[in-house]
């Protein structure tokens, strides 16, 4: 951290600021300029405040040097983080997450899982407990909608995703699912995150639609600091001033991530765009930008969805989707 002194400070005031950066365990180098004196400080600021700096009279300006995000930085380790999921391993191959919105039914339920399996995609969504911006919408299944998930993932073998809202299911989840999803609403529901640091569930952390890439990261080290380093980012677009689609699918932000963390990162271009006819596009982009695999809404019958269908893809056009994006993603291993 480099911390630069108001010129005319008084003496008693940076003797103050010595002593107290001292006191915390801090080094530090005072370089006087012609113009400008600044303090070069060393040590580890993760649990420090670094803003607090400027109740001392004699603070000009503060330069961080350190990102506060540590356990997610990349950094870290030497190697991205990957997540073994039956056969697939999150992070080195492509995985797609496919699903209806919600679990409707228990035929619902296997009628999608049957055809994610038929199409060659991975694991199978459905939220059994809705995030919903209504009170009157439906609000999901509860236990009985996990369970369905469950048994229709395990009969088609593919892994299940099911997106939590209160850490008082928490027991709930680690029992049904194999992936624990949390939306973008509950991004920094800390409690929560808190809680799923002590599950042994591999996470899905959205990214939430008025949230930075670097809060984004923050969220996952409250996940990682409380002890579960299995985490999967995955951006689902952002609130902008465009009402044209339902969110702004920022891309930007996988090769943020990439460049930031060792996390894998996923896509949802479903939520970002709200419209079917956008999915396609949309999800050939994020992998072409490098995102690790994708969340993608896709429903037996859209029309009659309980909730997202106007962004959820037939069968058959998942199916078709899925298949060019196993072409797109061999060619970009390919030419890598
Ligand atoms: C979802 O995946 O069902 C969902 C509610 O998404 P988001 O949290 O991104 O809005
Ligand atoms: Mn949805």
């Amino acid at each position: 951290m480099i911390i630069k002194l108001k010129n005319h400070a008084s003496l008693a005031e940076v003797d103050t600021l010595s002593q107290d950066l001292l006191d915390q365990g801090f080094s530090f180098e005072t370089v006087q300029g012609d113009a400008h004196t600044v303090m070069h400080v060393l040590g580890d600021t993760t649990t420090f405040d670094e803003k607090k700096l400027y109740a001392y009279d004699c603070v000009d300006r503060v330069f961080s040097l350190q990102d506060p995000f540590v356990r997610t930085h990349k950094d870290r380790t030497k190697t991205k983080t990957t997540i073994r999921l039956g056969s697939i391993t999150v992070g080195r191959d492509l995985f797609v997450i496919g699903g209806p919105c919600s679990v409707e039914s228990e035929s619902q339920i296997h009628k999608s899982a049957r055809l994610v399996k038929e199409a060659g995609a991975h694991a199978l969504r459905g939220g059994a407990y809705k995030p919903r911006t209504s009170p009157y919408a439906f609000q999901g299944l509860g236990e009985k909608g996990l369970r369905w998930l469950s048994e229709a993932a395990k009969a088609h073998g593919l892994i299940s995703v099911s997106e939590i809202v209160d850490k008082a299911d928490l027991a709930l989840f680690d029992k049904h699912v194999d992936v624990i999803q949390v939306g973008a609403r509950n991004m920094q529901n800390f409690d929560l995150l808190k809680a799923l640091g002590n599950s042994a569930k591999p996470i899905l952390l959205k990214r939430g639609f008025g949230n930075t890439v670097e809060e984004w990261l923050m969220s996952a080290e409250y996940v990682m600091n409380h002890g579960n380093d299995q985490i999967m980012l995955c951006e689902r677009g952002i609130r902008t001033f465009e009402p044209h689609t339902r969110a702004t699918l920022d891309l930007s932000s996988v090769l943020a991530i990439r460049e930031l963390s060792h996390l894998p990162v996923i896509v949802d271009p479903s939520h970002a765009a709200g419209k079917y006819a956008y999915v396609d596009g949309l999800a050939k982009a994020a992998l072409a930008v490098g995102a690790d695999g994708l969340m993608i809404e896709v429903h037996p019958n859209p029309v009659r969805a309980f909730s997202d269908g106007a962004q959820s893809l037939k069968p058959e056009k998942f199916s078709r989707l899925m298949d060019a994006l196993r072409a797109l993603d061999d060619t970009l291993k390919k030419n890598a």
